[in-house]
């Protein structure tokens, strides 16, 4: 291992498939209690520490710690990070989680890594399960100040309409991610609907709007194993 600035270590790369780098099981050294992680997604930007709830950033080869998880409210949900699953019978493994609340409640979008490698939301709210996908850069979205409940958009070859404007606070993070989400306070969001299945998401925590296209799926279709035991049930 290399030690460099700012405390970090160097990852240390471990492989018996160097031909597949996509693959390759990453560990990594806590810069803060030296406790080994292991990432499960080898694109993963963020992640925290199990150990020492660091929130760790990549850059390049190196962890940086760019804070600490405060305590995460209390879970209803049966998924945990590990949980695995299928989504359209594509296997995929849970590697990380944001925690929402909202004034009605609180939501988690568990991040799932799939195996082809790519990477998706599954987002479960009292017990409504959805899978979506960001989509491209979608340049005709307006600010957040300027959407209006009504307004139409068409995504990925879907048309969708605005039904709801919702103003969500932050209230944890978890693992893996594929971005840097630490350091967020409110978030605004827009939901969508079509005349099909499929659901739209326009989420406002970026200076660029990102846009989420997803799909409901029913608890059962999921295929969940590796599930947190709930009491009750
Ligand atoms: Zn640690």
């Amino acid at each position: 291992m290399v030690q460099s600035g700012n405390g970090s270590i160097a990852l240390t790369l471990h492989s018996t498939r160097p031909e597949r780098p996509a693959r390759v099981p990453v560990k990594a050294t806590c810069p803060n209690c030296g406790g080994e992680i292991t990432f499960r997604w080898s694109s993963a930007v963020q992640t925290t520490c199990p150990f020492c709830r660091s929130i760790l950033v990549r850059h390049d080869v190196d962890l940086r710690r760019v804070g600490v998880v405060s305590d995460l409210p209390p879970s209803s949900s049966a998924i945990q990070l590990g949980t695995e699953g299928r989504y359209k019978r594509t296997p995929f493994i849970v590697v990380g989680r944001i925690i929402y609340e909202y004034d009605r409640g609180r939501w988690n979008e568990w991040h799932i890594r799939l195996a082809d490698d790519s990477s998706a939301w599954l987002s479960d709210a009292l017990a409504e399960y959805a899978v979506s996908r960001q989509v491209g850069r979608a340049p005709d979205v307006p600010n957040a100040a300027k959407l209006r409940v009504g307004q139409s958009f068409v995504f990925d070859g879907t048309e969708f309409s605005v039904m709801t404007l919702t103003t969500a606070g932050y209230a944890g993070v978890e693992g893996e991610l594929p971005f840097e989400y630490w350091d967020k306070s409110k978030v605004v969001f827009a939901d969508l609907e079509s005349k099909t299945e499929r659901f739209a998401t326009i989420d406002y925590s970026e200076p660029e709007p990102l846009v989420f296209v997803g799909e409901y799926q029913d608890f059962d279709q999921l295929e969940l194993t590796h599930l947190r035991e709930i009491e009750g049930w």
